[in-house]
């Protein structure tokens, strides 16, 4: 049985996708979803020999090798312009997802939609998302195992849903703009740790010697951590 996170990650991906899910490991997206009869084609790409021969091997155990290939590459590298009609990248820092994307854009031509679940770091994921011309349409966040995971899904289009004020944009791209509103309790948790690890810092910065550098640092900290605490 598939975990929650990716569970709901394959819940996001539209019926009939030629989906490429990049940095696959087990290859559990893609399996999950051709068994459930959700995509035409599948394409589970790895950077790591290791990873790809546990997909290919799961590919094999469900009998899945006519639907999904198992592609050995870095990013979207293993895919042709124009193939995938839908990517997910899950399980990765927000600054790797963001920079796979950014290093693949000649492979997004035919991308209705894109469903990204960062580890940390989202920010990067949605402002990236913003800058090249995506809808951020639906934002999840799941606990499990203790563990709090985002999961973001991108659609082409220019409707803004960040404000025009540059200050509360950046506070939606950290929090979520749909999810700074509805507040559910594993968004709670979250920035509640967040929001501890930055108590934690500012104790650690107020010990050490202090320079105008410093006291800048704190203020910034300081003001993050009270957001965090507020919402
Ligand atoms: N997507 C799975 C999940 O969410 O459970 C596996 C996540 S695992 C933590 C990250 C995987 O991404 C690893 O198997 C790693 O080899 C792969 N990876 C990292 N960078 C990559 C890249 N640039 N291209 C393809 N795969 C990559």
């Amino acid at each position: 049985m598939l975990d929650r996170r990716l569970k709901q990650v394959v819940d996001y991906i539209p019926k009939g996708s030629v989906l490429a899910d990049i940095g696959s490991d087990h290859a559990y997206v893609p399996c999950y979803a051709f068994q459930q009869g959700i995509i035409s084609k599948g394409i589970a790409g790895e950077v790591n020999v290791g990873p790809m021969e546990a997909a290919r091997a799961q590919v094999d155990l469900i009998g899945a090798g006519d639907t999904i290939d198992v592609r050995l590459g870095d990013g979207l590298a293993v895919l042709q312009p124009n193939e995938a009609t839908c990517i997910s990248i899950c399980g990765m820092g927000g600054s790797l997802i963001r920079s796979i994307l950014e290093a693949g854009q000649d492979k997004l031509g035919a991308v209705e939609r894109l469903v990204l679940q960062p580890n940390v770091d989202g920010q990067h994921v949605r402002s990236w998302l913003l800058e090249h011309g995506y809808v951020l349409v639906e934002e999840a966040i799941v606990e499990e195992n203790d563990k709090v995971y985002e999961i973001l899904v991108g659609e082409k289009g220019t409707e803004s849903i960040y404000s025009d004020e540059s200050d509360e944009r950046m506070w939606q791209l950290l929090f979520g703009p749909y999810l700074v509103q509805e507040r559910p309790e594993a968004f709670k948790l979250k920035w509640s740790r967040e929001a501890d690890k930055l108590d934690y810092v500012l104790g650690q910065m107020a010990a050490g010697i202090q320079s105008e550098a410093l006291i800048q640092k704190q203020v910034e900290f300081k003001r993050m951590r009270d957001k965090m605490r507020e919402v």
